[in-house]
C-alpha cells in the first residue's frame, strides 16, 4: 500500500511498508528469463487433452508440436500402464493423502512405491517426498550439517536447504573432484561435513564423476548426498549414475525427483534405515507437509517398475545417439554426456531466435540463457525421449538444421 496523508505513521512521518511487485516484475522481464505467463480464457478442457500415443503433446499452444524439451525422458506420462495405475490408485484410495504421512496420509501405495525405490537402489529403505525441492530441503536440515561441500551449479533447492540449515558452505568447480579434494583439505571447521553433487546436470548435460567424489569424501570421513533427478530410470535397472557405477555402498544419500523419467510429481530419499528413520521424524518438509498424492505414488512406482524391467531405456539411449550424431554433422556444437543435449549457441539472443525457429517448424526446444547460465554460453536444451520414433528425431534434426542455416549460425 503506497503511504498518504492518512496513514502517516505515529510520529507524523509517511510511512510505506508495502512491496513495490511492479519494479520486482519490471526486473525479471529484464533478465528475460521466463516465457510470459499470461492468463488464459476457461477452456474446454476434453478438447485440450485429447489422447496422444505420441507422449508429444502440445503444452499449451492448441496444436501439435514435437515436444523436445520435456524432462519426461521415458514418455511415461502417457504410457497405458501408468495412466491405469493413477486410476486405479484414484479409485482405490482416493485423490489425496488428506494429511501428513505421520498422520492419517500413510497408505500402501506410498509402501510400496518406497519398497521399489529402495529395491532400485539398493539401499534398506527409502522416503517419499512431496516434492524433490522438498527432499533436498528436508533432509539437508534434518541431517544439520557443519560444512557443506557443494557443486557451483547444484540446483536451488539444495542451496535453500544450505541456506535454511545455517551450514558453512564451501561450493566446488562443476564437476571437478581435485577442486573438491583442495577445499576439503583446506578446511578447518569441526563437525559433520557433507558433499552433495546432482549426478545428471539439467542444464549442461554433464555427468557428476561419483567415485572421484566419494574417494574425496572419504578421504576425510564426510558424507555424500547426491540429486540423481535427471537419472533416475534412466539409467542401469531404472537406477541412476550410482548404479550405472555400482557405488550403491559408498554413497550415503541417494535422492531425486519423481517428476522427470518417473512420470509423476514428488520426490524421494534411499538409504539406510537409521537415515529414513531420522527424515520421517525429523524432516519439516515430510512430517509438516501432506503425504505425496496417491496417484501420484502409483504413477511413480508403475514408471520404476516399467524402467527397471522394460526395453524403453535401450529406445532412449537409441534416440540420444542418433540425435547427437545428426546435430553434430550438421556442424552445431552438442554438449553433454548425458540424456541431455544442448545445442550451445553462446549469444542470448541468438539462443532465443535459434528456438523460435526450431518452433516455428514444428519442434518445441527451450533456449536456456542467463542468469540460468553464464554470460556467453547460452544454448538450446534439447532432450529426446524414449517414445520419439526414427521419424521424430529426424524432423528434429531438420529443424534445426534449417533453422541454424536461415539465422547464419550453421
Ligand atoms: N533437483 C533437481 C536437480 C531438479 O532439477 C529439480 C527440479 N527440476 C528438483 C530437484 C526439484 O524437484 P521437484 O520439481 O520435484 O520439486
Amino acid at each position: 500500500m503506497s503511504g498518504t496523508d492518512d496513514d502517516a505513521g505515529v510520529d507524523g512521518g509517511a510511512s510505506d511498508h508495502g512491496f513495490d511487485v511492479a519494479r520486482r516484475v519490471a526486473r525479471t522481464r529484464e533478465a528475460d528469463m521466463y516465457r510470459d505467463l499470461q492468463p488464459t480464457d476457461v477452456v474446454d478442457s476434453a478438447a485440450y487433452f485429447a489422447p496422444d500415443p505420441g507422449g508429444d503433446l502440445p503444452v499449451l499452444a492448441g496444436e501439435r508440436e514435437l515436444v523436445f524439451a520435456s524432462n519426461n525422458y521415458l514418455g511415461l506420462t502417457q504410457d497405458e500402464r501408468v495412466q491405469k495405475a493413477a486410476r486405479e490408485a484414484a479409485d482405490t484410495v482416493g485423490t489425496g493423502a488428506g494429511a501428513s504421512r505421520l498422520v492419517t496420509g500413510d497408505t500402501l501405495v506410498h509402501r510400496d512405491l518406497e519398497a521399489r525405490l529402495a529395491e532400485t537402489k539398493g539401499t534398506e529403505r527409502a522416503l517419499a517426498f512431496s516434492s524433490g525441492y522438498a527432499a533436498n530441503v528436508g533432509t539437508i536440515t534434518a541431517l544439520d550439517p557443519d560444512v557443506v561441500f557443494s557443486d557451483e551449479l547444484n540446483h536451488a533447492s539444495i542451496v535453500d536447504g544450505c541456506r535454511l540449515s545455517d551450514a558453512e558452505v564451501v561450493t566446488y568447480d562443476h564437476c571437478d573432484a581435485d577442486d573438491l579434494r583442495a577445499k576439503l583439505a583446506a578446511c578447518d571447521t569441526q563437525g559433520s561435513w557433507l558433499v552433495v553433487t546432482e549426478t545428471v546436470f539439467p542444464m549442461d548435460g554433464s555427468v557428476a564423476p561419483l567415485a572421484a567424489l566419494c574417494d574425496a569424501a572419504d578421504r576425510h570421513g564426510a558424507w555424500t548426498m547426491v540429486d540423481e533427478s535427471h537419472a533416475t530410470g534412466v539409467y542401469d535397472d531404472g537406477g541412476g549414475i550410482v548404479q550405472r557405477d555400482g557405488l550403491a555402498d559408498r554413497v550415503d544419500v541417494q535422492l531425486g525427483a519423481l517428476s522427470k523419467a518417473l512420470a509423476s510429481q514428488g520426490g524421494y530419499v534411499a538409504g539406510s534405515d537409521e537415515l529414513v528413520e531420522l527424515l520421517a521424524n525429523d524432516a519439516r518438509s515430510f512430517g509438516c507437509s501432506t503425504g505425496l498424492t496417491p496417484t501420484a505414488a502409483a504413477v511413480a512406482s508403475e514408471a520404476l517398475h516399467i524402467a527397471r524391467h522394460g526395453a524403453i531405456r535401450s529406445r532412449l539411449w537409441e534416440n540420444v545417439a542418433h540425435l547427437r550424431e545428426g546435430l553434430t554433422d550438421f556442424g552445431f556444437d552438442v554438449h553433454g554426456s548425458s540424456q541431455i543435449l544442448p545445442v550451445m549457441v553462446g549469444d542470448r539472443r541468438d539462443a532465443v531466435d535459434l528456438a523460435d525457429a526450431v518452433r516455428d517448424r514444428g519442434v518445441f526446444t527451450s533456449p536456456i540463457r542467463p542468469p540460468t547460465v553464464p554470460e556467453g554460453t547460452s544454448r538450446v536444451r534439447v532432450a529426446p525421449m524414449a517414445t520419439h520414433d526414427r521419424v521424430d528425431i529426424e524432423d528434429c534434426i531438420l529443424a534445426f538444421k534449417d533453422a541454424g542455416e536461415a539465422l547464419g549460425l550453421l
